[in-house]
């Protein structure tokens, strides 16, 4: 059996960082992103990529009163009220050319456009599934919300990633009864378990960073894995980090390690998934689309030497049976 690279890309503009971020300090780089999308989707086919772009449902949206129309009514009640979009919605704009940080419909539809590239979903309002003030209603409330967002831009989603990576069992059940069997689970190990924000400690933020560079916590790289409730886990193996100018050193490690993790999975038939953020790409646009074709230079090389193949998630649920 070949092995796979995945990709994923958490498509998510202002509506992931919104709460911790400001427009003024973020914005530029959330801009960026959207300039950095069209430079990925060239790469991409140049490379013959197959990635899954996980969009937050609100981004389908043409105008403001579509964002308010496909919200569900059942929503989280977080004891953080930073954390909900819903505030926010009447003071953003009305819509992509008046607000092009919390509309993208037309990025969504030029993603579509692309050969091999699967629009998937990341929540409607990118909800988080261990913070207090969840419940089981909202969270199933604001998937059917995402697929109904989704179905009537002519799309049907069929894989998901998790807002901060947080979900439980009963996360991943609903999101199979919405329809979507594909998630993205977190990558081996103790460090890389999914938590809610409150516990994620500086050691745990600094362990991950540093096994980004150095191979502390072992190779990444695993087979998909099904679940007794036919949904399929295809877990991710490493956060893919902007380049940095600060930390050139760093960012060279990073690269090596990638590199390292992905010629392992192609010897040995296993599965590498590769994640991040469009806005990760905003800044330094040209240093980081030199770090991404370094990257898929490797990948070709690979798939030359070992077979080694690019696969979305819907492409492994198919490959594993699960839809
Ligand atoms: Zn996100």
């Amino acid at each position: 059996m070949a092995g796979r690279l995945i990709i994923s890309l958490d498509f998510e503009l202002m509506w992931g960082v919104r709460d911790h971020r400001s427009a003024e300090d973020y914005g530029d780089a959330v801009l960026g992103g959207r300039q950095a999308i069209p430079r990925m989707l060239a790469l991409f086919e140049r490379f013959g990529i197959r990635a899954t772009w996980a969009a937050v449902g609100l981004l389908f949206a043409r105008n403001r009163d579509e964002m308010w129309l496909y919200s569900p009514s059942t929503r989280p009640e977080y004891a953080h009220e930073t954390l909900s979009p819903y505030p926010d919605l009447n003071q953003i704009g009305q819509d992509e050319s008046e607000a092009p940080l919390y509309f993208g419909r037309s990025l969504l539809d030029r993603i579509a456009q692309t050969d091999g590239q699967e629009i998937a979903s990341h929540t409607y309002g990118h909800i988080y599934a261990l913070e207090p003030g969840m419940t089981q209603a909202a969270w199933h409330a604001d998937l059917m919300a995402a697929q109904a967002i989704a179905n009537q831009a002519g799309h049907r989603l069929t894989s998901i990633v998790f807002p901060r990576n947080q979900f439980s069992e009963t996360h991943v059940r609903a999101a199979r009864d919405c329809g979507m069997t594909a998630w993205r689970g977190v990558p081996t190990g103790q460090v890389y378990r999914s938590r809610a924000e409150h516990e994620l400690s500086l050691p745990i933020r600094a362990a991950r960073f540093l096994d980004g560079a150095l191979p502390l916590l072992g190779t990444q790289a695993a087979p998909p894995v099904q679940a007794r409730n036919g949904s399929l886990d295809v877990p991710a193996s490493r956060f893919l980090r902007p380049w940095s100018a600060r930390w050139p050193l760093y960012s060279l490690l990073h690269q090596k390690r990638i590199i390292t993790e992905m010629t392992h999975a192609a010897q040995s038939g296993k599965h590498y998934h590769l994640w991040w953020h469009p806005h990760n790409m905003g800044r330094n646009i040209e240093q980081n689309c030199a770090q991404l074709t370094t990257l898929l230079e490797s990948f070709q090389k690979l798939r030359d030497l070992y077979g080694f193949q690019s696969a979305s998630m819907a492409d492994i649920a198919k490959q594993e049976g699960v839809f």
